[in-house]
């Protein structure tokens, strides 16, 4: 089977924008009408069977339902965290491949991290999506049927009031997005339609390792999403070590890409930063890293390494994390320590895995 097929030989709903479904729905005979009452349960109101569709007509409802997928995966498991802001859920894809995909709640708002690869293939030692390897690429439907899926738990949590919205999505789950590069750019695209889930396109981040043809890309088709680019390390050998994939795309080469798609779409970027204790956490460390993006619009994330079975580092201890963070923004650096999230069930960045049930028992923060 190809690494992005899906074994059904139905048409996926959700991997298709607006035009392309009332296309569809148009050349099936019906209106555009109900096309538009079509996007609006598929998007709006997350519906996942053609049972209820009321405001269809019977003939378009036999169609759909012999010729189009609109199921959204099976959960095959779930887990809350401790204080209930975060909530796991292992979707199980057509196929039977699992990834995960996880919703934070926020003093005021919702974020979505979903997953754009079942596995990945890129190795980074502090990774568990890494260390447990790669099965193949999600389509677009499946990237935007994880967005709906989050948004459908929402409803009701909000009891009589108006149902609570997704208004975030992170692409920091399972997988290397710009190595699924035409799925992600076309569940970008459905994600932000204003008469779907209208995620703002400031509100969609888009998280790589480095992949540096993806982000010339990205700038250069000037794609609707911020960046956020994993660096970890400030000097070539010390990444690599991190990072397997910096041998293909070496720092320096990360480094041109990322000024490049700043200058191109006068935007600024995202750099991830995990803190490793004794690792790359030291004031030289801050130093090198401030050295390195001088003079490019951009801002820094830490977060302290989530531990994960495979990868004996520890995270990096209050003090030295202060102190780092002082030296980047003695150097004028935006800088922000990122809440860890659902570390109780191993929902935290770098921590997903697709097992659910054993990995949030194995794991400790
Ligand atoms: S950090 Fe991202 S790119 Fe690296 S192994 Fe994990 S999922 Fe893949």
């Amino acid at each position: 089977m190809p690494a992005t097929a899906v074994a059904s030989s139905k048409i996926d709903l959700f991997g298709l924008t607006r035009d392309e479904l009332f296309a569809l729905v148009a050349a099936w005979g019906f209106s555009a009408a109900s096309a538009a009452r079509l996007w609006r349960y598929l998007h709006r109101e997350a519906a996942t069977s053609v049972d209820g569709m009321d405001e269809l007509p019977p003939r378009l409802q036999t169609q759909l339902a012999s010729h189009a997928r609109l199921e959204l995966p099976e959960v095959a498991g779930e887990n809350s965290s401790s204080d209930g802001l975060t909530r796991k859920y292992l979707l199980r894809l057509a196929g039977g491949h699992e990834i995960e995909t996880v919703r934070m709640r926020y003093r005021d708002r919702v974020t979505a991290c979903l997953s754009t690869q079942a596995g990945c293939a890129l190795g980074c030692v502090f990774c568990a999506t890494g260390q447990r390897g790669f099965d193949r690429n999600l389509t677009a439907g499946e990237i935007v049927a994880q967005a709906l899926h989050i948004q459908r738990s929402l409803f009701g949590v909000t009891g009589s009031g108006p149902p609570e919205r997704l208004r975030n999505i992170v692409l920091m789950g399972m997988g290397e997005p710009l190595l699924n590069y035409d799925a992600v750019m076309q569940a970008i695209d459905i994600l932000r339609d204003p008469a779907g889930l209208a995620i703002a396109n400031k509100r969609i981040t888009l998280s790589t390792v480095g992949v540096v043809p993806g982000i010339v890309r990205l700038a250069d088709e000037a794609r609707p999403c911020s960046l956020a680019v994993s660096l970890h390390a400030a000097t070539q050998e010390q990444r690599a070590a991190l990072v397997p994939a910096a041998k293909t795309w070496p720092l320096d080469e990360l480094i041109e890409a990322c000024r490049y798609y700043t200058q191109k779409l006068d935007r600024r970027i995202f750099f991830e930063w995990t803190l490793i204790d004794g690792q790359n956490d030291s004031p030289e460390e801050a130093r090198c890293l401030a050295q390195l993006v001088r003079g490019m619009p951009a801002h820094i994330n830490l977060i302290p390494l989530n531990r994960t079975a495979g990868f004996d580092g520890q995270p990096t201890l209050s003090a030295a994390t202060t102190r780092f963070q002082a030296i980047l923004r003695e150097h004028g650096l935006p800088v922000t320590f990122r809440q860890r999230r659902g570390l109780d069930i191993a929902a935290g960045c770098g921590q997903l895995a697709g097992a659910v049930a054993n990995r949030a028992l194995a794991i400790t923060p």
